[in-house]
């Protein structure tokens, strides 16, 4: 479709803030709203619900009696299967109009909304429900006189609190396992990006999901976000975000009804291309490509290039060839590849740590400025430092934008320590033609995926998530069920 016709449509976009509790859309009882703005020009999208302690209290009260009666829990797994494939096509058959919430809410390129975030939404609903009738339970090997059955259940009420540069990935990464499994679940989207969690739980409706079993509250992260955490009755939360909000959320189960938390939190990946990688060009396809991807907003973004020293001005001129394709352009152009950081305050945070590498005597290669300011959108140039080291801020933090950090090494073995040395430990990758090396790098690197030969391999078949402060659990595959059930045993006597 044209940039124009996307346009037109975002100019009559239908938007509702209302929350979603018990199958209705409801304002917030104290009345409170707050304004929803648009990165990719700054316009007004829309009130949104505010939603406080006392939403919360409502939509766990809604989510427990649901899962209370049983009319989700109490399905059979085939029947919660035929449900969950048809919300996945309903969300397909809604693509265009989720697609354009979601580049409209957070600012990345219509094109990926739409190829990317709305097929990779339904798929993983799509995927748990496929998979939740062919799991079976297990029968422990005990002595001739008893019977011990070990059984998955629901954990009851499950509260998923999201983070905005993937708003849908990440609500389906969660709700798509937890209500698999017959959870009721509340969905606390991000502040900066509530639109698609509030149209996803419409959808579901559609679907013939029993209204109460999935909410969704909108609202600031200490308000709606905390009332949650700190519920006495929600038994378990899924958690994406920053690590500082992550250690608040474990703190506050502890502090209350030690609800089991699982946190998938930030990152600072490491990518370390040997001499002997085996196809420099796409080394440096996928090293350019995957930083900028999302506007580098990805926890996940290889946000740390560790180069072979002997190989770096030969990848560098290659990387450079290609950093003009990344200039942010608009996000309702299907051309577009680069798009709109989500917020004044996070791009504020990107600029400061590109001027924090400028100080810190790192080498701007390309980059290093704001872009399109005309439009009243928020973008930053993709940009590249040369000459960087561990102890710069721009190497050791998480940016969570457009920035690539390039260090060089001689030694495979301190390139391994460097790239241990942070807090985070999401993901990493190797790139070498030696496949001793490589396996000896993989074990060696402390991260919950490690990629060789390749970045970014993605299927909703792996797990995901991290080491270290990158968080505890896993999102994706069947390890996700770990999370939303809790194991039962029953002994049974039988002589
Ligand atoms: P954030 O931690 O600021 O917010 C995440 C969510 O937590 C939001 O919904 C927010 O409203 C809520 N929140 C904030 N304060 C809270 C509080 N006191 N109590 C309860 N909830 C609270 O993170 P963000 O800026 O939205 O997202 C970016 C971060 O998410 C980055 O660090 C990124 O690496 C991380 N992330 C991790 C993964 C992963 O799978 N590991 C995936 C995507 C993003």
């Amino acid at each position: 479709m044209a940039s124009t016709q996307w346009h037109e449509r975002a100019a009559s976009i239908n938007m509702d803030g209302r929350a979603f509790i018990g199958g209705e859309r409801v304002w917030s009882k104290s009345e409170q709203q707050f304004d929803n703005f648009s990165p990719i020009d700054g316009r007004k999208l829309g009130a949104v619900a505010r939603c406080g302690a006392a939403d919360v209290d409502a939509a766990v009260a809604s989510a427990r009696a649901a899962f209370e009666d049983r009319r989700w829990a109490g399905k059979s797994p085939a029947q919660r299967k035929r449900t969950l494939i048809k919300f996945a096509d309903l969300i397909l058959a809604h693509a265009e109009e989720l697609a354009l919430l979601e580049t409209l809410d957070m600012g990345k390129p219509i094109k990926y909304s739409l190829s990317v975030d709305v097929p990779a939404a339904a798929n993983c609903i799509r995927w748990y429900g496929e998979a939740v009738d062919k799991i079976y339970d297990e029968i422990a090997p005990t002595a001739d006189n008893s019977l011990a059955l070990i059984t998955r259940e629901p954990v009851g009420v499950v509260a998923a609190i999201v983070p905005w540069n993937y708003p849908m990935i990440m609500a389906a990464w969660k709700i798509a396992p937890a209500l698999a499994a017959g959870n009721s679940v509340i969905l606390k989207p991000s502040e900066k990006s509530p639109l698609t969690a509030l149209r996803l739980a419409e959808i579901a409706i559609e679907a013939g999901l029993p209204p109460g079993v999935f909410n969704v509250v909108p609202g600031y992260g200490h308000e709606a976000g905390a009332a949650l955490a700190l519920h006495m009755d929600v038994d378990c939360i899924g958690f994406t975000g920053s690590t500082k909000v992550g250690k608040q959320i474990l703190q506050m189960a502890g502090q209350s009804n030690l609800k089991r938390a699982w946190t998938e939190l930030g990152g600072k990946s490491a990518n370390i291309v040997c001499a002997d990688c085996p196809d420099l060009d796409a080394a440096v396809s996928a090293a350019i490509g995957s930083i900028y991807f999302n506007q580098g907003e990805s926890c996940n973004a290889p946000s740390r290039l560790f180069v072979e020293a002997s190989i770096k001005d030969a990848f560098l001129e290659k990387a450079m060839a290609m950093m003009p394709r990344f200039q942010p352009g608009d996000p309702l152009d299907e051309a577009t590849i680069m798009g709109a950081i989500v917020d004044a305050t996070q791009m504020k945070t990107v600029m400061g740590y590109i001027e924090q590498g400028k100080q810190a005597g790192a080498r701007l290669l390309f980059g290093g400025a704001a872009a399109r300011a005309e439009t009243g959108g928020f973008y930053v140039a993709p940009t590249l430092f040369d000459q960087v080291d561990s102890s710069m801020s721009i190497a050791s933090e998480e940016i969570f934008g457009p920035v690539l950090s390039v260090l060089s090494f001689t030694d495979i073995k301190d390139a391994v320590r460097q790239a241990n040395g942070t807090p985070y430990g999401l993901q990493a990758a190797v790139w070498t033609r030696d496949m001793t090396k490589a396996i000896q790098t993989a074990r060696a690197l402390r991260a919950g995926t490690v990629h060789v030969n390749q970045y970014d391999g993605d299927d909703i078949t792996v797990p995901f998530g991290g080491y270290k402060q990158s968080g505890n659990g896993r999102d994706k595959s069947l390890h996700a069920f770990d999370k939303y059930t809790e194991l039962k045993t029953t002994w049974i006597q039988i002589g």
